[in-house]
């Protein structure tokens, strides 16, 4: 199984440009960019480009990275794919529209590209199920 393309992009800041592999890391792209990378950075009003839906759901104390965005007061989100994992499918979503922040996802063919970019990430959540408790 290759390692899975996803990635955190804000446009502002060319240089903030991330991928994070999830498989063996425990640490998602939207945790290196926000906290690692743009720690000082402001970043109320910003739009930010992810290629997969924000988690909703993390062991503490880690946050998930729907809320990191929230407590960074950014003004748009744009998501390439749902997380597959039906579980929390639209959680990280409704979290950050709850929170008043604009939700848009990338145009069809570019999701279609991603999806296909993510198959083998997708298919270990469809085939087996129950490996989804260990993935967070
Ligand atoms: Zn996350």
């Amino acid at each position: 199984m290759g390692n899975q393309w996803l990635g955190l992009w804000l446009p502002q800041m060319e240089s903030s440009r991330h991928g994070a592999p999830r498989r063996d890391s425990n640490n998602h792209a939207e945790y290196i960019a926000l906290e690692l990378k743009l720690s000082e950075a402001v970043l109320a009003g910003a739009s930010v480009y992810t290629t997969l839906e924000p988690c909703s759901r993390r062991n503490p104390p880690k946050i998930p990275c729907a809320e990191r965005l929230v407590q960074r007061k950014v003004g748009r989100v744009f998501i390439g794919m749902l997380d597959p994992n039906r579980d929390i499918q639209g959680h990280g979503v409704r979290l950050l529209r709850d929170a008043n922040i604009e939700v848009q996802f990338f145009p069809h063919e570019l999701m279609k590209e991603i999806e296909e970019l993510n198959r083998n990430f997708t298919r270990k959540f469809r085939d087996a199920p129950r490996l989804t408790q260990t993935s967070f």
